[in-house]
């Protein structure tokens, strides 16, 4: 999955995501990345997310709605990424002993972003004063 979320000189943001869906997946199967809510959600007076891994998995918890939610409520995109991946995905681990591959980006309506994950994957920041830079996140804890 590629996301990207989007922040304009008028606070005005937008969230969107491509995918190829799971390697092997069933016809018809619907993963997260079309759903708003889990693989993308975005609210202009608080921030988005975008989210890629195991669909399966990140419909399960709503994981995008939850992050800007927290966010809303006054946690550093950092934390409430981290939060909300550590959280979802020990969860899922004490039920059925392991979570599925879950990886989120996101950013607030001012610029700050913050990342969550329980695998290792890679993404791009970019803002109008610096140059995109590749960063490598590794899961927290
Ligand atoms: N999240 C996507 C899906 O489950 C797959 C991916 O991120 O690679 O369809």
């Amino acid at each position: 999955t590629v996301g990207m979320i989007c922040l304009d000189k008028d606070r005005h943001m937008t969230a969107a995501t491509s995918t190829s869906g799971l390697f092997m997946k069933k016809r018809g199967r619907v993963g997260d990345s079309p759903l708003s809510g889990s693989g993308f959600y975005v609210d202009s007076k608080i921030g988005g997310t975008c989210a890629t891994g195991l669909g399966e998995d990140i419909m399960k918890g709503c994981l995008s709605y939850e992050i800007v939610r927290l966010m809303g409520e006054g946690f550093h995109p950092q934390e409430a990424a981290e939060k909300t991946v550590n959280a979802f995905s020990r969860k899922l681990s004490e039920r059925r002993g392991k979570a599925g591959a879950i990886s989120v980006v996101c950013m607030n309506n001012i610029g700050e972003w913050g990342v969550g994950t329980n695998v290792e994957f890679s993404f791009v920041a970019a803002t109008n004063t610096a140059a995109a830079k590749v960063y490598i996140a590794k899961p927290a804890g």
